[in-house]
Formats: structure tokens, sequence, C-alpha cells
């Protein structure tokens, strides 16, 4: 008998449901065909487990992740900005793009936003801090005659290669660091010697900062001061090629190579930066909001 009543129940809303709308067509469905909820599952980027507990606010109103991961929203239209909250994670500002699965910033290993902000949204442009993001591929590295001619400097190249494809074979993501002569093409990072450089002894830049390209790293110079300053500094070449991955500086020195003067290698803390860095950027500004163009 209650199962007849809540069948009856059932039936009503269902009727309902489908005649929703008559005289009022609604915006996001003129054909007048029933609304299809859309289900989102959110997920951790370090290992894909769902989230739990996640406030989602979406078209102004504030949902709840369940032990799924996953809110259900009746109406989610192209370009709805979401803010996604969650602990122990990066807060997400995104706009949905018909995406079903929405990955979050785990804040493991000692990270903090603050940590992620400095080391991958690097201020270059207008006092605007952007994530510089790696374009996915080979990226040759080509030794300009002062360099190549200088054997020991050649072997610190060589001994930083294989160490910088282990750290991207962590970054979940086809890109092969190789020695390439100078007719390579794609993206190709020129490392010289420079001796005129005084302060911090290396730089880098890319080249095609264009609007167009400002997001994407695209190639550049590595400058090294001299073959004494290399020795002086044995991970140096390691260092730059860290910043082509598109990292930026850290402040830890006691644990990770991209602090100036920092540790010798890279730490669990960068080599979960660059993975997520791979898997999805952190959005274009900091901490995590990828609405900007
Ligand atoms: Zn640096």
């Amino acid at each position: 008998m209650r199962n007849t009543k809540l069948f009856a129940f059932l039936a009503l809303v269902v009727l309902t449901a489908a005649c929703g709308g008559k005289g009022s067509p609604n915006p996001t469905d003129p054909i007048g065909g029933n609304i299809v909820p859309t289900t989102l599952t959110f997920v951790s980027g370090e290992n894909n487990s769902p989230v739990a507990g996640a406030s989602v606010l979406v078209n102004g109103t504030t949902m709840t992740t369940n032990a799924s991961g996953q809110i259900v929203v009746d109406t989610l239209s192209q370009g709805t900005t979401m803010i996604v909250t969650a602990g122990g994670f990066l807060t997400r500002t995104t706009k949905y793009q018909g995406q079903n699965t929405l990955t979050l910033w785990p804040l493991t290993r000692g990270t903090t936003s603050d940590y992620f902000d400095k080391l991958l949204h690097q201020e270059f442009f207008q006092g605007e801090r952007l994530t510089r993001i790696p374009t996915p591929g080979t990226v040759s590295i080509v030794p300009g005659e002062g360099f190549s001619g200088v054997p020991r400097a050649m072997n610190f190249l060589d001994e930083a290669i294989p160490e910088i494809n282990r750290f991207c074979s962590n970054a979940r993501v086809p890109l092969q660091y190789r020695v390439a002569d100078s007719s390579a093409s794609g993206t190709v990072f020129r490392i010289e010697m420079d001796p005129t450089i005084t302060t911090t002894g290396v730089t880098i830049y890319n080249p095609r900062n264009s609007e167009a390209t400002i997001y994407r790293i695209t190639g550049g110079v590595i400058k090294i001061r001299s073959l004494a300053h290399l020795e002086g500094n044995p991970r140096t070449i390691l260092h730059e090629l860290g910043h082509t991955l598109g990292l930026g500086h850290s402040s830890d020195r006691a644990t990770d190579l991209m602090a100036v003067a920092g540790s010798q290698a890279f730490s669990p803390k960068e080599e979960l930066a660059a993975m997520m860095l791979y898997l999805r950027s952190p959005g274009t500004a900091s901490p995590d909001n990828d609405t900007l163009p």
C-alpha cells in the first residue's frame, strides 16, 4: 500500500516535471523538452580519488559533494562560473565547459596555496601573476658554440637531461628533453656561455612573449656565466631546466631545487607541482582561477 502511494506520488512528480515550463519556456531549453540535470564529479589531481564534502557555488546556490564527490545541477549552461572550495585543495574558480569531471589541486606533501602561488604564478606581465604553461612534446636544448666547445660544460648538460626527464615522467605527460643541433624545431632552448652576466649568473626568457603566447613556454635562452660558475653550482642547469618546465622560484631553500641557493635535487613538493602543471594547469591566475581568457 505504501509502495503504491509512493509510486503514485513519484508518477505525479515525473508528470509535473514533464509538463513544467508549459507557457513559460525555459531560456536554456528553447525546444521545450525535459531539462536533463548535470552530474559533476570532483576528483583529486594527485590520485583521481573523489573529493567528498566540497562546497560548489553554482547558479547562486552552494551545493556539497556526496561521498562519490558528486553534485547534480538541474540546469548548467556552458560558461557558468563555479567556485569550488574543499579542505586540502586549492579553491578553484572555473567556467563550466561541458566537462563532467573536474580536477582539484591537492595541498599535500606540505604544500600550501602560497607555495603554489609563488612557484607557479610568476609575476611577469604588468604586475599580473599568471601561470606559465609548458608546451608538451619534445624540448630541444641546443648548445651554442661557446658551450658545446667546453666538454666539461657539456658533461653537466648530459647529466641534467636524464634527471629532468625522470622528473617529467612524474608529470604524466609526453615530454622529452634532448640535446639537439641548431636545426631543431619546436620548443627550443639555446644554452650559451655568457661571461657578461654578473648578477645571477643565469638568465632565461621567452623570446616569443607575445600576447598570443604569453601563457605558453615556447622556447628561450639559458645563459651560463662560466664553467667556473657551473662547477661551483653543479645543479644550475637542472634549476634552469626547471624554469623551462614552468616552475618559478621557491623560497624553501632547505628542500627545493627551485629555490635560489637551494637544494641539489627536486623535492616531492616540486614534483607534485610539475605533475599537476601538466595534468591540469592551475588556472591562468593565482591561486586556481581559470576563468580568464
Ligand atoms: Zn631560477
